[in-house]
């Protein structure tokens, strides 16, 4: 297996381990809603547009933005590069490393840039804002420039800094779970729920009930009902700048309580 790899640029093997995991979880999403299975789970309408009709734009932006930009990257020798074993705790601060790195620069581009009224509808943030976050695919429907600064740069910028060599199962993991975020924020599935409704008041249901935000899709589903709330990723983001700068949707009341600001609609 690890022979076969070799034979091809890593880029492309990362790229293509994405595509599986995306699009595999992406049909699993799929038949959830058509089969009408863990609808206990389900807190949003399936969204109105087909799945079909998502579809292609998200893969002309994995085929013509991201794979050509994760080739520019190995190319430029920024990432995909180096050693092609790294150790358990090289892996574990890199992964902090660009959990940390994805939070600043997504965050800086989605409510710096995307969501100045000016630019939404030019540089079509707007396009993905049409969608309702009930799609789990609908995470890539987005226009070019709005995929660029959203999706590959607090991808490949963080990866760039950190390093993280050559290690196509370090890469892999990084993509697959990144993936799983993604397409789970956007399904209009929350499997929380089901550690939050943990009956008892034993330890392990109390542990249970503790860990069910852990769980939760909900932030980035209030981003796209209230639009000015949950900048950062929601599911698997650390949601650093959101609790800092009290964007988070459930900080946002208070401070704008706090400041005197007036409250918004949905509040
Ligand atoms: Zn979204
Ligand atoms: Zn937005």
């Amino acid at each position: 297996m690890t022979s076969f790899l070799h034979t091809i640029p890593l880029f492309v093997t990362v790229w293509a381990a994405q595509m599986v995991a995306y699009h595999g979880i992406g049909l699993w999403f799929y038949w959830l809603d058509a089969t009408g299975r863990l609808q206990r789970f389900k807190t949003r309408p399936v969204e109105r547009r087909p799945y079909l009709d998502i579809l292609p734009r998200v893969l002309a932006n994995q085929v013509f933005l991201l794979l050509p930009a994760m080739g520019l990257f190995q190319w430029l020798g920024l990432a995909f590069v180096g050693r092609e074993h790294i150790s358990l705790l090289t892996a574990a601060l890199s992964l902090v490393g660009m959990s940390l790195g994805h939070d600043v620069v997504q965050y800086a581009f989605h409510r710096g840039v995307m969501h100045r009224p000016t630019l939404m509808n030019r540089l079509g943030h707007a396009v993905h804002h049409s969608t309702s976050a009930s799609c789990s695919i609908s995470a890539c429907y987005m226009s070019g420039a709005d995929f660029v600064a959203e999706i590959i740069c607090p991808y490949l910028l963080p990866l760039a800094l950190v390093g993280a060599g050559a290690d196509v199962w370090f890469h892999i993991f990084v993509v697959t779970t990144g993936a799983f975020g993604g397409l789970y924020e956007h399904s209009g599935y929350d499997f929380s729920l089901a550690l939050e409704k943990t009956g008892g008041e034993g330890i392990g249901a109390r542990l249970a009930r503790k860990m069910a935000p852990a769980l939760s899709s909900r932030a980035h589903a209030e981003h796209h009902a209230r639009g000015n709330v949950s900048f950062s990723d929601g599911f698997g983001s650390s949601s650093l700048c959101d609790t800092i700068l009290k964007t988070r949707w459930d900080l946002v009341r208070a401070r704008r309580r706090r400041s005197g600001e007036p409250a918004t609609a949905g509040e």
